[in-house]
């Protein structure tokens, strides 16, 4: 199913043809322990071993923030998170959504092929009209479409992101297929990625849902977040007074703290923990104090190196005009075999 591709070479160290990735992440936030475990985590260590393209999704971003003054602050961000964490710009093709036109023109056909019907199906969707009646706009009813349209422009097989993507997944794998029968093959199947097999879904810290960039906020850790907010957002998790048998199974919400211990704790502490809880002897407040030192030391590095990046504007705008090159030849590429496939070249 998978098709050759000409690569673009993205880095110094590529110039045989790899398997391709993309992913993105939009600018509606700080960035949190979700983003970074769910998808970023991926994204770095994938730059050494496939063809990445990483974008931030401005354009998905209008479907539930329609105000624009914030937007090029909140890209920047984004971007600086990103290579704070580790993502190397010389490696990978780092670029915004709106930078890359194509996108929009393969958006447009691939809007012909997704059905009302199984749009309005999308649980993302639901819970979006849920939480903001007022703004179902046909952006968000066809988000996935939009999604399906960035993924494919470069014909990737692979794509980090979080459990909440899934069925996001799903749904781009049904409209390359639909592409392919209905015109020939053009694109891979894309498939969602972790390296540790299982989707990946960070909980919030209250034990109810997942951190997220603009609910819970008070139970989301953010890459941006001091020291002090860290403790104090930590010390607040959910507990109770412990288990009264030995080898209890957990309740959620300590199975939460442990999940979130476990990103990013030595083994050697998780273990401590996990015998003290299973010998009925584990102090709440000696675990949560322990899991908020490491989250500090885990977070701190981070959001200095972001704040310094910030401090270069003229840098990232740089480095957003290199990966739009990067995508835009790509996306280049593929339009010229979409057009084809589909009959749209008359001269
Ligand atoms: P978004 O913040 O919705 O733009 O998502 C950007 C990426 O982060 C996507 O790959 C999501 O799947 C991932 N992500 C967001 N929140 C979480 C979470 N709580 N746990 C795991 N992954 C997440």
């Amino acid at each position: 199913m998978e098709k050759k591709r000409d690569s673009t070479p993205a880095g110094p160290n590529e110039s045989v043809s790899r398997q391709i990735v993309m992913s993105g992440i939009r600018p509606t936030g700080f960035l949190h322990l979700g983003n970074y475990f769910g998808a970023m985590r991926n994204y770095i260590k994938m730059q050494d071993e496939f063809d990445c393209f990483f974008m931030v999704a401005d354009l998905h971003s209008l479907t539930t923030h329609p105000d624009t003054r914030e937007l090029k602050a909140n890209v920047h961000r984004v971007l600086a998170e990103n290579i704070a964490c580790g993502l190397d710009p010389e490696k990978v093709a780092l670029y915004c959504q709106s930078q890359v036109h194509e996108t929009a023109e393969l958006y447009l056909y691939l809007n012909m092929m997704a059905y009302k019907g199984e749009l309005e199906k999308t649980t993302t969707f639901k819970d979006k009209v849920r939480l903001n009646p007022e703004n179902v706009n046909a952006g968000l009813l066809t988000y996935p479409v939009l999604q399906t349209a960035d993924i494919i422009l470069h014909r990737a097989s692979y794509v980090p992101v979080g459990k909440d993507q899934e069925q996001h997944l799903e749904m781009a794998r049904t409209f390359a297929n639909r592409f392919n029968h209905r015109y020939g093959e053009v694109f891979p199947e894309p498939q969602a990625f972790n390296y540790n097999q299982n989707l990946v879904k960070v909980p919030s810290l209250d034990g109810a849902g997942k951190m997220s960039k603009s609910e819970n906020q008070m139970a989301t850790l953010y890459l941006a977040d001091s020291d002090e907010i860290i403790r104090k957002k930590v010390m607040k998790a959910k507990t109770d007074s412990g288990p009264t048998e030995k080898n209890a199974p957990k309740p959620d919400y300590i199975e939460n703290i442990f999940l979130l211990m476990k990103l990013v704790s030595s083994p050697a502490t998780v273990q401590q923990f996990e015998d003290d809880y299973n010998n009925c002897n584990i102090r709440y407040g000696d675990l949560k104090k322990q899991l908020a030192e490491d989250m500090v030391s885990f977070i701190a590095p981070i959001r200095n190196k972001t704040d310094a990046i910030l401090q270069d504007e003229k840098g990232l705008e740089q480095i957003m005009r290199k990966g739009a090159e990067k995508a835009n030849k790509s996306a280049g590429e593929t339009m010229k075999l979409v057009r084809a496939a589909m009959g749209l070249n008359y001269f």
